[in-house]
This record gives C-alpha cells, sequence and structure tokens, in this order.
C-alpha cells in the first residue's frame, strides 16, 4: 500500500505512465481535461487518484457508457479502500415493481417516470398501485453499493432500490453512472436536484470518452417508419376516431402514409423541409398551415392518450403523438445541424442530429472534468465535435505497446474502391492460409457482414466462433465464454460487440486480423456528417472517415492488450495501412505474415 499525499492510498506503486498521467492531470490549468492512455495502462485507477485528492469536501460523479463498465469503477475503488461509493441506475434496471407491471421495463426514463410517480400516488391513496416503500433509512450497508446489492435488499426488505440509490446520493463520495445522467437534459435536471452538492464542488469523469460524441447525437436522434403510423392507428381503434375541420384521424394516418411512399419512391437521400412539405401537401391536397393545424390536434390528441395509458398503469406513450411531432420534425427548416435521411430498403425516415458542440456548455459549471480513454487523438476532432474550446490533453503513451505489440499489414491486398474486386479473392486466401497454419487465438474482423459471410465459409480447420448479425447479448457471452474455454478463431465485424470493451487477457487472445480499413461506408448519412464536418471545420474527409478508421483500429488493437505483461501480433489485410503509420507506430510490412507473427510471438 503506498501513500500518495491527503491520505490517499494507492494499492501498488504507480507504474512510470500512471506517474505521468497523474502529474499531467494535477498541474493542467484547465477545467477540461482530456487524458489518452491505452487500454490496460490503468487510467481509472489514475483518474480516481486525481479526484480523490482535488476532491475535499466534494464528489466524484464517473460516468460510463454502459452499464457493464461500472464494475471496472468499483473493482479499482475496492483497491483503494474507498468508502460511500454507489451506482445510480434507472428504473429499468433498478424497478422491483416491474415483476408484477412489466409496462416499467420498457419506455424511456421519462415515460418510466412519469408512470412510477402514478403507481406510487396510487398506493398512497389507497388505491392498487406499487407496494414498495419509497423511503429509505438503513443508511450505508456497505462502502460500496452495486445495484444488485440494492436490488436484492429492496427485495428481501420491501423498498425500493431506485428510491434508496437517490436517498444514498446525498451523502456519497463517488457516484458511478451512465452518461444519460447528465447528457440527457431531462435527466441531469433532476439528478443534480437529488446530488444535493453545487455543480462547482463536483469532479465529473466521462470513461470510455471517444463515445460521447456518438452518444450526444443518438440522444438527440429519432428516426420515424410506417411501422409507427400503423400503432397509432392501433391507438385510433382503441380510443377511438376523431374528426378535425371535417378530416378524421384514420384518413389523416392515411395520407400521412402516403406522404412517407412519395419520400420513399425517390431512393435513399438526404432530405430537405421542401421536399418533405411538398409530399405532405401532395397527399392531404391542402396547404402547410392547414397541415400544421391538424398536426397540432393530433399532439393534443395524443396527450390525452398518454393520460388514458397512465390510468390503465401502462407507459405514458403515444403513436399519435409520435407521428405528429415526427411529421412536424420533417417539414421544419431546422439548419444544417439536423439532417432527414431517406433509408428506403428499412422504410424509415433517420432524423439525425449532426451538430452536437453547443450540447456541454454546462460542463464548465463543475469543479473540473476528465475525459479519458484509449483512443481519443486526434485531439483536434474530439474538441471541435463538443465544442471545447479550452482544454489541456495529453496522449500517455507506454513502453509495454511498443515491445509487446506488432502491427503487421501486407502489400498483397488493397480494399480500396478501384482494387476491391482483384483483392478480395487473395483477402480470403491469405485469411485461411493464416489460420490453418497457426493454432494462436485469434480475433477476425471484419467490415461488414457481408465479407464475414464470406470468411465464415472458407475452409478452417479450427473451431469457429462466430458473431450473428443480431446475436443476443446472453449468447454473445457464451460465445466468448466457449472461446476462453476452447480456444480457436472468434469472428466478427469491427463496428460489432465483439471490437470494443471485449475483455480477454493473456493467451485468451494473441492475434488480431482486421480485414481491411475500417472506414465508414459512405451513405447519405456519412455523406452529410462530411459536408457538416467540412462547412464547420473545413476537414470534411479527415473527420468523417480518415479519423473514424484510425479510431476504430486501435480500439481493435486494444482488444489484444489488457495488461503490461500481454503480448500480441495485429495484422492489417490491407496495403492502406501504411497511412496510419502515425497513429500507429509499431506498424511494420510483412512480406510473410505467419512467419512474422510466430517469430514475434515466440520471442
Ligand atoms: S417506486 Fe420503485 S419499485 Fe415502485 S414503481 Fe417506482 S421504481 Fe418501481
Amino acid at each position: 500500500m503506498i501513500f500518495l499525499g491527503t491520505g490517499i492510498k494507492s494499492p501498488y506503486e504507480l507504474y512510470r505512465w500512471q506517474v505521468e498521467a497523474l502529474d499531467f492531470l494535477k498541474n493542467s490549468k484547465s477545467k477540461i481535461k482530456i487524458l489518452e492512455s491505452p487500454t490496460g495502462s490503468g487510467k481509472t485507477l489514475v483518474s480516481l487518484i486525481y479526484a480523490l485528492e482535488d476532491c475535499d469536501n466534494c464528489k466524484i460523479v464517473f460516468l460510463t457508457r454502459t452499464n457493464s463498465q461500472v464494475e471496472n469503477v468499483f473493482r479499482e475503488s475496492r483497491l483503494l479502500g474507498l468508502k460511500k461509493v454507489i451506482s445510480f441506475m434507472g428504473r429499468g434496471e433498478t424497478c422491483l415493481f416491474k415483476k408484477v407491471n412489466p409496462e416499467m421495463r420498457e419506455g424511456d426514463p421519462e415515460e418510466q417516470s412519469r408512470l412510477c410517480q402514478r403507481l406510487v400516488k396510487d398506493r398512497m391513496e389507497g388505491k392498487e398501485g406499487c407496494f414498495y416503500e419509497t423511503d429509505y433509512d438503513m443508511g450505508w450497508v456497505a462502502d460500496i453499493m452495486r445495484p444488485q446489492d440494492l436490488v436484492n435488499l429492496g427485495d428481501q426488505f420491501g423498498f425500493c432500490p431506485y428510491f434508496a440509490q437517490r436517498e444514498l446520493l446525498k451523502d456519497a463520495k463517488v457516484v458511478v453512472s451512465t452518461y444519460s445522467y447528465l447528457l440527457s437534459p431531462y435527466i441531469r435536471e433532476r439528478f443534480m436536484d437529488w446530488i444535493e452538492t453545487p455543480m462547482e464542488k463536483i469532479i465529473v469523469i466521462f470513461d470510455e470518452a471517444h463515445n460521447v460524441p456518438e452518444f450526444l447525437r443518438m440522444i438527440n436522434s429519432a428516426s420515424f417508419s410506417v411501422a409507427d403510423i400503423n400503432k397509432a392507428r392501433d391507438e385510433v381503434e382503441k380510443y377511438g376516431d376523431k374528426t378535425f375541420n371535417n378530416l378524421s384521424l384514420s384518413l389523416s394516418l392515411n395520407y400521412i402514409e402516403e406522404a412517407l411512399e412519395y419520400i420513399f419512391s425517390d431512393g435513399p437521400r438526404i432530405l430537405t423541409p421542401d421536399d418533405a412539405k411538398e409530399a405532405f401537401m401532395k397527399s392531404f391536397s391542402s396547404g402547410t398551415i392547414e397541415i400544421s393545424r391538424l398536426l397540432e390536434q393530433m399532439v393534443y390528441v395524443g396527450e390525452g392518450i398518454k393520460e388514458m395509458k397512465l390510468n390503465e398503469g401502462k407507459l405514458p406513450r403515444s403513436y399519435i403523438y409520435r407521428t405528429a411531432v415526427l411529421s412536424q420534425l420533417l417539414m421544419e427548416d431546422s439548419g444544417a445541424e439536423f439532417v432527414r435521411i431517406v433509408d428506403d430498403s428499412e422504410q424509415r425516415i433517420n432524423l439525425r442530429f449532426l451538430d452536437v458542440s453547443n450540447q456541454l456548455n454546462f460542463l464548465k459549471q463543475f469543479k473540473s472534468v476528465l475525459f479519458i480513454s484509449g483512443t481519443l487523438t486526434p485531439f483536434e476532432k474530439f474538441k471541435d465535435e463538443l465544442g471545447i474550446e479550452e482544454a489541456n490533453e495529453r496522449a500517455i503513451s507506454v513502453p509495454y505497446l511498443e515491445s509487446n505489440l506488432r502491427v503487421l499489414y501486407t502489400d498483397e491486398v488493397n480494399l480500396s474502391y478501384y482494387k476491391r474486386l482483384e483483392s478480395e479473392e487473395k483477402l480470403l486466401e491469405i485469411l485461411e492460409d493464416f489460420i490453418n497454419r497457426t493454432s494462436y487465438n485469434t480475433m477476425v474482423l471484419a467490415t461488414s457482414y457481408e465479407q464475414l459471410s464470406k470468411i465464415r465459409d472458407l475452409n478452417f480447420k479450427r473451431k469457429i466462433f462466430f458473431e450473428r448479425k443480431n446475436i443476443t447479448n446472453l449468447e454473445l457471452a457464451d460465445m466468448i465464454e466457449s472461446f476462453k474455454q476452447n480456444g480457436g478463431v472468434l469472428m466478427g465485424v469491427i463496428n460489432g460487440r465483439l471490437s470494443e470493451g471485449l475483455d480477454l487477457p493473456g493467451k485468451f487472445l494473441e492475434v488480431a486480423i482486421i480485414a481491411g480499413i475500417p472506414y465508414p461506408k459512405p451513405s447519405p448519412e456519412t455523406n452529410a456528417m462530411e459536408t457538416y464536418y467540412d462547412m464547420k471545420f473545413k476537414k470534411g474527409w479527415y473527420y468523417a472517415y480518415e479519423a473514424v478508421a484510425i479510431m476504430k483500429l486501435k480500439q481493435a488493437l486494444g482488444r489484444l492488450i489488457r495488461s503490461p505483461k500481454d503480448r500480441g501480433v495485429a495484422i492489417i489485410l490491407d496495403s492502406r495501412a501504411k497511412r496510419f503509420k502515425k497513429a500507429l507506430p509499431n506498424l511494420y510490412r510483412s512480406e510473410n505474415l505467419v512467419e512474422d507473427t510466430v517469430n514475434f510471438l515466440n520471442q
């Protein structure tokens, strides 16, 4: 146990790169600190130590992208001997009443919150409602309270774990939660009320922070399809039809569907508000003022249905409301930061938010904010996207990556648009040969499911584990467990779930093969991103394609080296890999992939 000052005890003497990271955090003057440090380098521990040293009488809010990543924070908190550490999870994970009312499993936080309030109120008024106690008085039963601990206790003693978390938040030192609690405005407002600590006394840490821009885009985006209109029709059937200005609700829904069909008939593209207005005017045979009045009436009807559903003990959700709001959004002029992408194959219009640069202005009010990840460079893109003007940033390099990771590429394959056809066969040939002549536990990441199915059909002499497109979490976990026990070749796609967050230390994974450069697929959406980046930063291609490929490559390589003891070889089957020499310093051209891999791993 090593003392680091102000009473903080580190479980071990920090490595040189951890000391460098800690010094950077302590010495950086800006409130916002951006730290890139490879997977397995101990950045969670370092950021907690920094925050604790800087946090006299204040709170640390540690945010991860997914619920499953919080375990890592608990592990480090345990090592540091911390007290009053609590996770804060939504009702979807902690509500006990969902066994009685399965509606509480579904829905967004706002819908769950409204239904929960109604169920509690009903119980208080002596009606049938949620019977779990919302007052919590057991205090800190353990130093670290994980969601499952509170769920088990709540089940045993009859209290609501969600409300118990809220009570403990006030007095917690470290709160571990997911991005939504700060990044979604609706939840943030409430979370800050419950935490009862002024913002200037809170240090926020965003883990795996490379996900923050996309997360912000995702929570501000929506998609609109004919399936929504069909569900709206079910509501008309159940709650009754209504007529406004001689037009019934059911007929209006027919006209909206017709407008979408006009839109889909012109194929995939970026839809302008004028195109959308034209399609709606054509199907309704009336002007935009009448259509917009009608949509407002539909919103009003939808609000009424939400209330009726609450009375029935259901989530306050209305598809008439949703159809009307999304129709309004299609026709609204909302500037270049928001695009409507027509996906005719899925019969869907994706309303995609592009510009998230003004979403994080509130961060300035916190004592300090740390963004940490193994892949944040180029920092310029990360800061531009999030509108961060003032920050200190540092990329920490670790000596073990230099010596323990070898990245090889071959000149025999080039999957660029013009050379793809002649190279594809060669790629499959090299892959089959490599896998059949080696026995290392290997992961193969294809750049698409189409390519993955061609790879799967090769003649392998080893056990293959294959990530299907719609594989469930449970099936994926079973497959990974079986791969760990039996060894073999694990196959997935670079945008799938194997390329990020997978933990296969040591001999569990020694070789990772990336079948091409993971540039985003050209699509109306990627084109829109490129145009937006060009307009805003004059870096369209670089931000929309090049920087994304660098990040995905680094994420995939991160699967190989999980700790200073791991050793691995990554193989990029594409000669264009040489463009990334600056981002991947230990990249070498190989003329014999099998020999170079064996030589390196047997050293
Ligand atoms: S009070 Fe708790 S258990 Fe009851 S409905 Fe709300 S979240 Fe669920």
